[in-house]
């Protein structure tokens, strides 16, 4: 994993949730200038309540996290801008379902992320299998693992994709989560 600087600290690095938000706000902001995809009206703010696991624990207590969200003006549809936060509905921070999954899940790594974000070896197995199942065949990354050469060891998710994200100007978990984030919608 040469030049990738991933420690466990970052599972509650509140500096690293405090980007996140900033960069979901950007990208808020994108969305909400294009208008409502449907039909181009108006987009007002209807932001709504997350209780996301895993992330520092000031943030739980100092304010709620919400979702960025928008309702059309004109036609009253929802329309919910990506998120480098929150992986579509998954009730732990995108990045917590990478960082969880980056190393062997021996009996020792079982303990310490027991201990980091209270999950049992079930759901860090449920996680794995979802980075090299439910990942790799959706229709979404059969068309953007295109761009990577030589292709990526599916077997190694999401150590594999990570990797190919140093070497960009920002931290390569949140190039990665940038990356991620069409996914974080279904509106996008
Ligand atoms: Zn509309």
């Amino acid at each position: 994993m040469g030049g990738l600087v991933v420690c466990d600290e970052l599972f509650a690095d509140a500096r690293l949730y405090d980007y996140l938000l900033a960069i979901d706000r950007d990208l808020a902001r994108c969305a909400r200038r294009a208008g409502c995809p449907r039909c181009g009206g108006r987009l007002d703010s209807a932001t709504y309540p997350r209780k996301p696991r895993g992330g520092p624990a000031r943030a739980l207590k100092a304010q709620q996290p919400r979702r960025l969200s928008f309702c059309c003006a004109r036609c009253h549809k929802r329309m919910t801008p990506p998120s480098v936060r929150f992986l579509g509905r998954r009730v732990y921070y995108g990045a917590v379902l990478v960082l969880a999954c980056l190393k062997a899940l021996t009996g020792e790594r079982v303990i310490e992320l027991k201990a980091l974000l209270g999950v049992d070896r079930r759901t860090l197995r449920r996680w794995r299998q979802w980075w090299r199942e439910e990942f790799v065949h959706s229709a979404w990354w059969r068309v953007e693992k295109a761009r990577f050469s030589p292709a990526l060891d599916h077997d190694r998710l999401p150590g594999s994709l990570l990797e190919r994200f140093t070497g960009a100007l920002e931290p390569p978990l949140v190039a990665l989560l940038k990356f991620l984030s069409p996914r974080s919608t279904r509106s996008a």
